[in-house]
Formats: C-alpha cells, structure tokens, sequence
C-alpha cells in the first residue's frame, strides 16, 4: 500500500504519524511511504533520517494526500479538508464529537476515518489514545505548576511546598490513564493528591496502586463542590469513549474555587469537563475566567512532540502494519478493537456517540 504522512498544521504541533524506524518497518514490509519534507526536522528526524529509513520525500500536502492511506496525528485541519478524497483511508486522532465542522467535512468526502482514540484492545482498553493521555497526564502537572506561579496568572503556590509549608491541594477528576499519571506527577513532586472517580474499582486499583499517599474520593458533585473550593490546581481527566466531555464542573464551582487557582481540562479534546472551559493553543495556552487559570489546550502532548511521536508509532504501528498488508475492510473485520475505530465511513458516522452527539442516523 502507499502510505502518505504529511505535515502537521496545527498551532505548535510538531509530531509526526511516525518516526524513522516506524518508517523503516512499513517499507520492509514492501509498502511504499510518501512523507512530507520537514515533518519531523523540528524533532531531530530530518528528512535524511526519513529517506535512510526508505521514505520518499514530497514537496507538498498535496502528492501525500494522494496517497491511499493517510497516517498523521492530530485531525485534519480546514485547509486540508479538500485534500482528503473519496475512499480514502484516514487513520489519526479526529475527537469527531465536539467537532461538526471536521465531521461535516469528512462525509461530504467520503473518507474512511479510523481515529486512533476510539480504537479498543481485548481488555477494552484505548491502547492508542493510552501512549498521548499518559504524556498528557504527566505533562498536566508541568503546566499546571507553571500557571500558578505569579507571572503567569496563578495564585503562587509551590505544587510541593516546603519544610513548615504545606505543599498545594490538588484535585483529579478522573482515574483513568490521564489521571493516574498526573496523580504520580504531582505525588512525586510531594503535592497533596486527591483523585476522583466513578468506578470504585478504579479507586481500589488506584489505592492500591499509590498507598495511603494518595486520597481517593467517589466522584459526585457534593465531593467536586467541596473539593473544588480546597484545589490550588484542578486536572479535568474524565472520559466517556467517543463522547463530549460530561460539563461535571459548573461555573459555580469555578466561582467557588481560590482566587489564582489553575484549572487544567485535559478532556479539553473532546469539549471540556468544565462548563468555563474552552479550547487554547500552546501559542496562547491560558486565560482567566472566574478569576481561575484555565489551561485547556487540546494538543499537549505537541509541547513534548519528540517523546509523543515515539509513543505514539510504538502503538500505531502494527495497526498501520495490519491495514496496509489486508486492506481496511478485511482488517477491520479481522479485528474488532480496530473496527471500533470506525467513525466515518463512505459518508456515514459508523460510531454510535458521535452520531448521537451530532445527530446523525447511526
Ligand atoms: P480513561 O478512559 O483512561 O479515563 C477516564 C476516566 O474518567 C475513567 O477512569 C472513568 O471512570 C472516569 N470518569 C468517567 N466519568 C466520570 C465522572 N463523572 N467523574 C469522575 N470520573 C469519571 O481516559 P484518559 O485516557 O485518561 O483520557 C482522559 C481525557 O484526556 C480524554 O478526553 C482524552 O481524550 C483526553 N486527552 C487530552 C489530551 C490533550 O492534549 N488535551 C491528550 C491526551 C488525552
């Protein structure tokens, strides 16, 4: 198959659909891969490391677009819309949900999109979302410790403190890969961490997992509400797979939070778990609303794009492997977890939240 990887566009998105040894892989396997020049020079793998690997380089968007598959990261963005064609395989993060614009447009062209975060594995887990949400996760804690130091808005809290201070409260919703992470982070970092779920098997996972230094609290709003007031940095980490972020923190308990506290939203993808947040751009990451910092930019693990772009072609590339040996509809066939990638098909949603959110027939 002839696999084409181009360019990211995204504000301050240098990660690329796969590294060199990703790219090494696919042609020993005797496909052909098409890369735009300079996808990965921002990350030390230039275009000589791409051409060893076997790579051919291109010019534009354009010549990769033509290929049969497309492999990339972020979703298309609206310059590239008219560059996707019919049949086409699309495989990448498209959080199609909170986006009717990008859905739109890849009906009307027909696309086979494939997106990475609604893939499964047997255990029914997101094995391809996993490797972003836990360079996510931990990079929450890093963000959220800069915006509250003075300069950048925050109230001026060490996450740690120091001996005879107490160190900042800080409060996760959500226990799954994005939380655990940010809960070791800022454990590490000798915070006071208070994590909270709905599944009281993930909080015995997660107290098992960390011991009596880390507080686990079932999550409803009586705990958020209380817990929001006591936070210094919050992280939004929830997730419904395939759906728009459930608006569990309301404006008034953002209203109720300490003047020059950090609100984090990492589930800013697929809409944001708070009712004040709304997406940013690593080139303008924060602003103040309720007197809280919010952070929510929806591409953070871009900030950390070499790490993420080794990550990120570790999970995706038997995957990529598996659709360019059998072709997509025998590979989806073949594999359920891949099938659940399916969002969009030929012009139809083919995934039940994202037709629900969006109103279309599924
Ligand atoms: P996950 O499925 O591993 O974890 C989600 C957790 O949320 C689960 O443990 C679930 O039980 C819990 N949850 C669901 N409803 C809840 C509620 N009402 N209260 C408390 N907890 C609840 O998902 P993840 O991989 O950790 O991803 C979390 C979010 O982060 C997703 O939206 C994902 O797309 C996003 N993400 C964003 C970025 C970014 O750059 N902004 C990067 C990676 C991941």
């Amino acid at each position: 198959m002839i696999i084409g990887i181009p360019r990211e566009i995204k504000d301050h998105e240098y990660r690329v659909g796969a590294t060199p040894a990703g790219v090494r892989a696919l042609v020993q396997a005797g496909h052909q891969v098409r890369i735009e020049r300079g996808a990965g020079a921002r990350i030390g793998f230039g275009d000589a490391l791409y051409a060893a690997a076997g790579a051919q380089l291109m010019d534009g968007a354009e010549d990769v677009f033509a290929c049969e598959m497309i492999v990339k990261v972020k979703e298309p963005q609206p310059s590239e819309y008219a560059l996707l064609r019919e049949g086409q395989i699309l495989f990448a993060y498209l959080h199609l949900a909170p986006d009717p614009a990008q859905t739109r447009a890849l009906l009307q062209r027909k696309v086979v999109g494939i997106a990475y975060e609604t893939v499964t594995d047997a255990q029914g887990g997101l094995p391809l979302l996993t490797p972003m949400s836990e360079v996510a996760g931990r990079l929450s804690i890093q963000a959220g410790a800069t915006a509250l130091e003075m300069s950048h808005g925050g109230n001026g809290t060490l996450l740690g403190g120091v001996p005879g201070v107490a160190p900042a409260r800080v409060v996760v919703l959500g226990g799954g890969v994005v939380g655990t992470e940010a809960a070791r982070m800022a454990l590490g970092l000798g915070a006071d961490v208070t994590i909270l779920d709905i599944s009281p098997a993930r909080l015995r996972q997660l107290d098992a997992l960390f011991g009596p230094a880390l507080k686990t609290r079932y999550s409803d709003a009586h705990a958020l509400e209380e817990l929001c007031r006591e936070a210094d940095l919050l992280i939004g980490a929830v997730l419904i797979p395939g759906k728009q972020a459930p608006k569990l923190i309301t404006r008034e308990m953002v209203r109720g939070m300490k003047n020059g506290a950090v609100l984090v939203d990492v589930s800013i993808d697929q809409g944001g778990c708070a009712e004040t947040s709304r997406p940013t751009t690593h080139t303008h990451p924060t602003y103040v609303e309720e007197g809280v910092v919010h952070y929510c930019v929806t591409n953070m693990p871009g900030a950390c794009a070499r790490t993420a772009t080794q990550a990120l072609t570790i999970a995706t590339l038997p995957y990529v492997l598996e659709i360019a040996k059998q072709g997509y509809r025998q590979a989806l066939q073949r594999n359920p977890g891949l099938r659940a990638g399916l969002n969009v098909h030929l012009g139809q949603v083919t995934n039940a939240h994202v037709a629900e959110d969006l109103g279309y027939p599924y």
